[in-house]
């Protein structure tokens, strides 16, 4: 079973004890409701480090709409059954007033590509997001950390940060997990309706389609999804789409 930590200061002095001695760390930061995606996030990391650590905080500065925060599904019994069976050593599972001790006064932001597709559509979403992936990579000094191509934009940002910042933990970036119709797996697909979940994979399909990203627009746009970006930026095309009051993002190499 893991050690289940909720305060920081005990990790912090869990990490600098004899445990640690000659042993590398895997991190894996996650929002919790653990699927198949995040599954193999954990399992490469106990495979790559002596010992992992899973931290499970939905972080409230990254979500731009308070229904989606209210609203995001959490599991954490069901989180730690999963953490267990990937062997997962640690579990940091901290509050908000302890990540956040300055209010979130201290911000970091990215200022080119942090703007584009998602930083366009969602603002503030990639300036929370970096701010708290600092701070856990800060309080985990893991050797090394793992981030799922599901979140390409994500990932490319978090790579320009720690080397910006000379942050001393390798970037690990793993493959989209997909169900058997080729949806991305993700927390936000369990809120979707049986009807729209039927209908989620055509985005997948689309985006993989030969076609012009104006005809994959309008095609979605006639299938029912109200599309947010259809774009392509070096060999990759980004898309990102709502069904009702979810939303989905993928995106595949062209
Ligand atoms: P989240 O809990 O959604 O913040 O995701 C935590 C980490 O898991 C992020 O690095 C995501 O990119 C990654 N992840 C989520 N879904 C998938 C997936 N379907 N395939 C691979 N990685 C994923």
């Amino acid at each position: 079973m893991p050690t289940i930590i909720n305060s920081l200061s005990e990790w912090q002095q869990l990490r600098s004890s004899d445990i640690f001695r000659n042993r590398s760390l895997g991190l894996v930061p996650t929002m919790g409701n653990l699927h198949a995606g995040h599954q193999s996030l954990l399992k490469r990391s106990t495979a790559e480090n002596d010992l992992s650590l899973l931290t499970i905080f939905v972080n409230p500065t990254q979500f731009n709409d308070k229904n989606d925060f209210k609203n995001y599904p959490k599991t954490i019994e069901e989180d730690i059954k999963v953490a267990s069976d990937s062997h997962i050593d640690f579990i940091l599972i901290p509050d908000s007033q302890s990540l956040y001790p300055d209010d979130y006064r201290y911000q970091l932001s990215e200022t080119s590509l942090g703007n584009k597709l998602c930083g366009k559509h969602r603002p503030g979403h990639f300036t929370g997001m970096l701010t708290v992936v600092l701070k856990l990579l800060l309080l985990a000094k893991a050797n090394r950390a793992y981030f799922g191509e599901k979140d390409y934009q994500q990932l490319q940002l978090i790579r320009g940060m720690q080397q910006a910042f000379f942050i001393d933990t390798e970037i690990v970036a793993c493959p989209i997990v997909r169900n058997e119709q080729g949806l991305a797996l993700s927390s936000r697909n369990s809120l979707l309706s049986s009807e729209q979940l039927t209908l989620a994979p055509r985005f997948y399909e689309l985006l993989n389609a030969p076609l012009p990203i104006k005809t994959i627009y309008n095609k979605l746009t006639e299938y029912g999804f109200e599309v947010d970006y259809i774009e392509e930026i070096e060999g990759r095309r980004y898309g990102a789409v709502r069904l009702g009051h979810i939303r989905l993002i993928d995106n595949i190499e062209i």
